[in-house]
């Protein structure tokens, strides 16, 4: 089935057409990259909306519909209205959730012979399960993260500044022609405890956890990934700490399957980390979905009621954060398949001590 045809499943009976508008939506649905577009879904018929700064590119990238731009001083909502018209929509269905009130009371007042419908969820889960091409899309951002990993392992050595190794890494991933997925993390020694701790003037000293959490954005697909090193030289507690992280994490990849639910993938970990008395100190769920967005639909965590099904892509990274000492978070991206799960992040998981000497 086409993304135009999933949307098409989720008109609302007795509605006439859905809009989209959420841009995240729109780029899923359409292929379309750029920053201002919308997408007129009925049940026989479709069109691509966008104004003049984006007709060029719309037309080169949206295949699945007819493109049909404005221009000033034509306003947006104007143009929708007139299409809706051509089409004969007499109702219509918006998502309230990613919709202004402003706006909202705007096509209500500007459109009043058309019926607007709030279809809360019409979208719901549905960019969750992947296509063979959405697939092919995250694991070449999986293996562009997995290069740079590789590129800024010969920067850890004492001396070396949190900060040029989070600049490091953005610098790869724009000279590759790719974004970034998010601001890089990067914490060290003492640090490290912060799982969301922002890259410092620290510098690297013998004796540190090193967390470098990051990712590629790369033809509107991200990756998520997540090393943690130890500079100059592992302590019994640093690699005690560390295998329990890792044996938490590689739990999850080798007992995910299709038909768990969040909770239960979540537990895995949570397990194993409290038989190593670490649970306390896992404060953040498990994982998330991963697509469009980084942060996509979808939780892995003890409330989570998600169902885990074939074709969906989560991270999972179970991490153990102790206050005084330092941090450890292990982060692979995996396609969940018929036998479980995939990974498409590959980069090694083995303690690194560096520099290697
Ligand atoms: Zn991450
Ligand atoms: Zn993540």
């Amino acid at each position: 089935m086409s993304n135009l045809e999933k949307i098409r499943a989720r008109i609302p009976e007795g509605v006439d057409a859905l809009l989209v508008t959420e841009i995240v939506n729109v780029g899923w649905l359409t292929g379309f990259s750029g920053s201002a577009g919308k997408a007129i879904v009925t049940r026989n018929d479709a069109r691509f909306i966008t104004d003049s700064r984006y007709t060029l590119q719309a037309n080169e990238q949206v295949s699945s519909m007819p493109v049909f731009s404005f221009q000033s001083p034509v306003l947006d909502s104007d143009f929708v209205l007139e299409n809706l018209k051509e089409l004969g929509v007499k109702s219509l269905a918006l998502d309230p959730t990613v919709i202004t009130f402003d706006a909202w009371q705007e096509y209500e007042q500007k459109w009043s012979g058309i019926q607007i419908w709030p279809s809360k969820g019409a979208f719901a889960g549905l960019r969750m399960i992947k296509s063979a091409d959405e697939i092919e899309k995250l694991e070449s951002a999986c293996n562009l993260a997995d290069a740079c990993f590789d590129h800024v392992l010969r920067l850890i050595q004492p001396g070396v500044a949190e900060l040029d190794i989070a600049i490091e890494i953005e610098f790869f991933f724009k000279r590759q022609g790719a974004g970034i997925a998010f601001d890089p993390i990067v914490v060290s020694g003492e640090r490290s405890a912060r799982p969301h701790g922002v890259p410092s003037e620290k510098k690297l000293e013998i004796g540190d956890f090193v967390t470098m959490d990051f990712g590629a954005s790369l033809n509107g697909y991200n990756s998520d990934i997540t090393r943690t090193v130890v500079v100059g030289e592992a302590s019994d507690r640093h690699r005690e700490h560390y295998a329990a992280v890792l044996e938490s994490q590689v739990a999850v990849l080798e007992q995910m399957k299709a038909g768990m639910t969040g909770a239960q993938v979540d537990a895995i970990a949570r397990d194993i980390l409290t038989k190593h008395e670490l649970g306390k100190f896992f404060g953040h769920g498990l994982g998330h979905g991963l697509g469009r967005l980084v942060h996509d639909t979808g939780r892995l965590s003890p409330t989570s009621t998600d169902v885990i099904e074939v074709g969906q892509v989560w991270t999972i990274e179970p991490g153990a954060y102790v206050p005084g000492f330092g941090g450890v978070r292990i982060e692979d991206d995996v396609v969940v398949e018929e036998n479980g799960v995939r990974r498409l992040t590959h980069s090694t998981k083995e303690l690194l001590v560096l520099p290697n000497v």
